[in-house]
């Protein structure tokens, strides 16, 4: 199909067939899998994925995509959903579901934290990204890629960064470089906050400033006692902390 690829929904298609094929495979496709793909565009994952499957569901925004989906695959392969993937319910498709894309990186970290809405049902995710918010998912702390993103994630989700993608895969080529993500949902948290708005409520405040201490960001929330008692040093930054300290923070509080 000749289609002028739409800056406003960040599409950039995957063009280079050896790329395709290693992404397909890290994913390993099985005839049953009860799998969605956010933003399948003209196919390049869709099609090698539907070799290797009985069906497919996909959810894209693009009504002129959606046009061509309809006229190219036949209804009982691809089940295709016209929605915005952010409003989209991921419920509906089933409980156990495998979600995979090469996102729109302009909204990619609002996609990730839909997905942990429905995380229960989910049994692995595997994302095409900007290398940059791979790298800040699997940060570990003390480091500059550490941040809220890596927080909120790692506490549900065990990742795995998989390859690196360079821009000329792409058309049209993005100015960046991408990589390829696993993401598992924990089957036992091992930490687990007894309130997790108010596990999001610290990480966020904590991160608010970043080059701030602890004692600054945490101000009205946690006091001098409630850092010794934690044995936290509040001279730190949100950087340094671990999930599980972050945790233990926020069950101190509720
Ligand atoms: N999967 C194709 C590929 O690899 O060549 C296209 C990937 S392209 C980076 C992102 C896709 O997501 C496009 O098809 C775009 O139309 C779609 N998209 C963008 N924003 C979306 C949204 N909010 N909801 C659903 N799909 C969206």
């Amino acid at each position: 199909m000749k289609h002028l690829a739409k800056k406003r929904f960040g599409q950039n298609f995957l063009t280079d067939q050896a790329v395709i094929q290693s992404l397909v495979d890290a994913i390993s496709p099985q005839p049953d899998d009860l799998m969605v793909e956010i933003g399948p565009g003209l196919g390049a994952l869709t099609q090698p994925l539907l070799t290797k499957m009985n069906a497919l569901h996909v959810v894209e925004i693009d009504r002129d995509i959606i046009a061509w989906m309809q006229n190219t695959y036949a209804a009982s392969k691809v089940h295709i959903h016209h929605s915005d993937v952010l409003k989209f319910d991921f419920t509906t498709i089933g409980e156990r579901i495998r979600v995979v894309g090469n996102l729109p990186y302009n909204i990619s970290s609002p996609i990730l934290f839909h997905l942990l809405d429905n995380v229960a049902g989910i049994i692995d995710m595997h994302f095409m990204l900007q290398k940059e918010v791979v790298e800040r998912m699997v940060a570990s702390p003390s480091t500059a890629a550490y941040g809220r993103l890596s927080v909120m994630l790692q506490y549900h989700l065990h990742m795995e960064y998989l390859i690196t993608v360079p821009p000329e895969a792409f058309n049209p080529a993005p100015k960046v470089e991408s990589a390829f993500v696993r993401c598992v949902p924990r089957e036992h948290l091992p930490f687990v906050a007894q309130d997790t708005a108010l596990f999001a409520k610290v990480v966020m405040a904590a991160f608010g400033q970043r080059r701030k201490t602890l004692r600054n960001t945490l101000k009205g929330l946690l006091d001098d006692a409630g850092f010794a008692q934690l044995e936290i040093d509040s001279q730190l930054r949100a950087e340094n902390l671990s999930v599980a300290q972050f945790v233990a923070i926020a069950n101190f509080l509720a």
